[in-house]
């Protein structure tokens, strides 16, 4: 997943979870502004963090991830779908998070988001076929 930067930043402007600094939810009022999971392919949550900030930061991302790959065996391979995938591989490179799990974590975008992706001036495709 090799995006270019240009691209990338332009990301924010397509997807709000994108956007780190959007807020979504007071901190004013309320300690806790939601919830982000993460859901296996039966759509059962495995994990669920509790976000503390107005906006949806790339570390609650990071802490669930984490938290999968402690409890699986360090030869396995994870598929990932999440909206902004390839934020989070670039942030995770970047950053040098979790590097020796990098070549076992497989990012991908749902088709659901592939309009978003147009817009960031990502051409989706499924196996090779663009949408
Ligand atoms: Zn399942």
């Amino acid at each position: 997943m090799n995006i270019p930067n240009s691209i990338l930043d332009t990301c924010g402007d397509s997807f709000i979870a994108a956007d780190g600094d959007h807020i979504k939810a007071s901190t004013q009022h309320f300690d806790d502004t939601g919830l982000m999971a993460m859901l296996c392919q039966h759509d059962i949550p495995i994990y669920i963090a509790n976000m503390h900030t107005a906006g949806e930061k790339q570390f609650y991302a990071f802490a669930l991830i984490s938290a999968l790959l402690k409890d699986l065996l360090k030869d396995w391979t994870v598929g990932l779908l999440y909206d902004i995938a390839y934020q989070i591989h670039h942030s995770l490179l970047k950053w040098n998070i979790m590097p020796e799990r990098m070549e076992w974590i497989e990012f991908g975008v749902s088709v659901f988001h592939a309009y978003g992706l147009a817009n960031c001036g990502i051409t989706p495709s499924v196996e090779g076929i663009t949408i």
